[in-house]
């Protein structure tokens, strides 16, 4: 097969006093994600979705958390693993496309930043990635702001 896509889901809690990092970069928020990792629901959701596009397990086997050496993991080392794989197994990257849903806080000021910061770790170029954030007008668990989530579907084409 040439082409194959791939898709990837993530969400984390939010609590007082923890970082709040999206796509590597940090935000300055009251509330950030709990977590075995850094929490970066979106470099974790687009991690999936490379390993879900070459068949290659999910994040969650690769970096267990239930390994001591995986607590408070960056979590560009998680998506230069997936890249690497994907790489490996004789895979380039097409595309990117993502949604992120959260209630605050507002992405604009930083969606530049994690796209350029992501294009950086994937080498690709920052037109083929998309990032689109979502609110949830105040309802359930992610509009009362206790969890942040992200989905990402990936297209890679075999060299
Ligand atoms: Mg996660």
């Amino acid at each position: 097969m040439k082409y194959k896509v791939g898709f990837g889901y993530d969400l984390h809690r939010l609590i007082k006093g923890k970082k709040f990092i999206l796509g590597g970069i940090n935000i300055p928020s009251g509330i950030g994600m709990k977590a075995h990792s850094d929490g970066d629901v979106l470099l974790h959701a687009v991690s999936d979705a490379i390993l879900g596009a070459i068949g290659s397990y999910d994040i969650g086997q690769l970096f267990p958390d239930s390994k001591k050496e995986n607590k408070s993991l960056n979590s560009e080392v998680i998506l230069r693993k997936a890249y690497s794989l994907m790489k490996n197994k004789g895979f380039s990257l097409c595309n990117i496309d993502t949604v992120l849903l959260l209630e605050k806080p507002k992405l604009s000021k930083y969606k530049n930043r994690i796209i350029i910061n992501i294009s950086k770790i994937l080498k690709i170029g920052k037109d083929r990635i998309n990032l689109k954030a979502k609110t949830q007008e105040g309802l359930g668990l992610i509009g009362k702001q206790a969890a942040v989530a992200a989905f990402a579907v990936v297209l890679v084409e075999r060299k």
